[in-house]
Parts: C-alpha cells; sequence; structure tokens
C-alpha cells in the first residue's frame, strides 16, 4: 500500500513540475488591436511573445467589425495592446464578449494627444466613420504614430507592459526596446532633417481622411482633407469646391495624395480641378502586406517621407 502512495505520491509532483514548466516556458499570449501597432509589439517582443493582430495589414480599422473568432482569439490573450485616444470604438464590446481578464497596455499613454482641426465648412465636421468613430472637430486625433516620436512613447508603454506580464522576460524586452527605439530616433532626425530643408513653404498635401495631423507637426506639412471623410464616403461638390478653394494658394506647393485603400478617383480628381501635383499614395491607419515595403511601421513611415518629398523638394 505504501508503495502504492508513494508512487501516486511521486507522479503527482511529477506532474505538476511538468505543469509549472510547461507554464514558465510558454510564451506569453498577446494580441494587438492592429497592424501598426501589431509591429511595434512583434519587434519588442520578439521570440517571447505569441502575437495575434485583430485589424491585419491593409485592413481598416475604424469600420471594423469584429467576427467571432475575434472574441476567441482574445479569450485566450494574457495581453492586449491598444492604441487608445478613442480609435477603437469596438474594443471594449469586444473584451466584454471575450470575458478577457488580461492586462490592457493603452501605448498611446503620455503622448501629447492633438485635437482635430475645425473645417470652414460647419458640416464637414460632423462626417462619422462606419462604425461611428467620429472625427468631428475638438475631439482628439487618435493616428498618434503618424509623428515617430510619439511611436518612441509607444515602443516604451509596450516594453513596461510585457515585463510587467511577463517579468522573467523583463530584460529582453527592454533589450529589444532601446535598439528599436535607437533606430526611430534615427529615422525622425533623417526625415524631420529633410522637410526642415524644404526650399518652398508652405507645402500642402490633400488627403481623403484626416489622418495626418501629427505628420503635420512633425515634418512642418499642411494637411487638408474634408474632415473625416472615411474611404467610402464620397465628398459632396460644396466640400469639394471647398476643397479646391483652399489648395489654390498663392504661395508654396500644393500636392495631393490618395491613401492606400481609399479610391484614388477623388483625390485625383481633385488635383486635375485644382491643378495641383499629384502625388504617390500614403498609408494612414494600416501597413501593407509584410513583403511590401511598407509591411513594417518604420517602411510605413520611410514610405509616407518619400511620397510627400517627391513632390516637395
Ligand atoms: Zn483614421
Amino acid at each position: 500500500m505504501n508503495i502504492v502512495r508513494r508512487s501516486f505520491t511521486a507522479l503527482l509532483a511529477l506532474g505538476l513540475l511538468a505543469g509549472a514548466g510547461a507554464l514558465r516556458a510558454a510564451p506569453l499570449h498577446v494580441v494587438a488591436s492592429f497592424s501598426i501597432l501589431g509591429d511595434l509589439v512583434r519587434v519588442v517582443g520578439g521570440e517571447d511573445i505569441v502575437l495575434d493582430v485583430l485589424v491585419g495589414p491593409g485592413q481598416d480599422p475604424h469600420g471594423y467589425e469584429a467576427p467571432p473568432q475575434a472574441v476567441q482569439r482574445l479569450a485566450r490573450a494574457q495581453v492586449l495592446v491598444e492604441n487608445g485616444l478613442g480609435f477603437e470604438t469596438w474594443l471594449d464590446r469586444l473584451v466584454g464578449a471575450s470575458g478577457f481578464r488580461g492586462q490592457r497596455i493603452v501605448a498611446s499613454d503620455g503622448v501629447p494627444a492633438r485635437v482635430l482641426a475645425a473645417t470652414d465648412d460647419d458640416h464637414d465636421a460632423d462626417h462619422v466613420h462606419g462604425d461611428g468613430h467620429a472625427h468631428a472637430a475638438g475631439a482628439v486625433d487618435p493616428h498618434a504614430w503618424q509623428d515617430l516620436r510619439n511611436a518612441m512613447v509607444y515602443v516604451r508603454n509596450i516594453a513596461a507592459g510585457l515585463a510587467r506580464a511577463d517579468a522573467a522576460h523583463a530584460a529582453a524586452y527592454q533589450r529589444r526596446a532601446e535598439a528599436y527605439l535607437a533606430q526611430l530616433a534615427a529615422a525622425d532626425m533623417q526625415w524631420r532633417a529633410r522637410f526642415a530643408a524644404l526650399p518652398v513653404q508652405p507645402c500642402v498635401a490633400i488627403t481623403a481622411h484626416q489622418a495626418f495631423g501629427y505628420a503635420a507637426d512633425a515634418w512642418g506639412i499642411d494637411f487638408l482633407s474634408a474632415a473625416g471623410l472615411s474611404s467610402d464616403a464620397e465628398p459632396s461638390a460644396r466640400e469639394m469646391a471647398a476643397l479646391i478653394a483652399r489648395a489654390r494658394r498663392p504661395d508654396g506647393i500644393v500636392g495631393v495624395f490618395a491613401e492606400k485603400g481609399t479610391n484614388p478617383r477623388l483625390v485625383r480628381q481633385l488635383g486635375r480641378e485644382a491643378g495641383v501635383i499629384a502625388g504617390g499614395w500614403l498609408y494612414s491607419d494600416a501597413l501593407d502586406a509584410p513583403d511590401h515595403p511598407a509591411g513594417t511601421y518604420l517602411g510605413m513611415m520611410a514610405w509616407n517621407a518619400r511620397q510627400l518629398l517627391a513632390v516637395f523638394e
């Protein structure tokens, strides 16, 4: 009897040990809300996390409708990384439905948030994205990642949050974050120097939706858009006329840029009617496919900078 009991106890101990070992070795399961944030998390988390991105490359986070699988993916996660600043209007509902009890990291914590500019036309300011994401004048602009200096704040928050959730790998998160921060700082200095040296001012870029306010502050470019135009909304004749009038400036250079994922016909028409330079496309709220130059955050920022400089330099 004694031998049986002892063996049983030994087996139980082995089982517990194996369980504990598995728990230690298992990578942290992290969910990021959208592709741009996902890339920052991927770099900092490295091999110590399993990453799941809800709104993938080429998908619009504004109009996101979470599929049932998203609930299950979030239910399994230990950490959720979100942009904040009111960007993921759909996220709280998803968290509630999934029963997620893990740690939430708000990547934008501490960035100097800017407020969306009003347009000439009050009626423009009430445009609402498909899911009810309002880009109303006076609301906080959520697109803070469009300034590399803000992405550095994101990376610090992500590293600190991952270290809190997984203390065993804190040093690795910190090490990867430091290396990445050096790259981000170098890119920030490089591009800001190029924009500061532009020969003609002001430089005005017309885009579809109001997503580049932070880039405007960082690079000294004026961005114009019919406020909050979502990818599927057509501007009225009045809105077009207002944009064209604002684009016809006596001084400076005006370029018009399509946004990846939106219909370029609109900005081309604007370019023709306002007689301004048609530039390439810009990335606002999603990365491109992983094998594309704009498939990473740094690649996306370099792409956007080059498209703008190609017109303004
Ligand atoms: Zn947006």
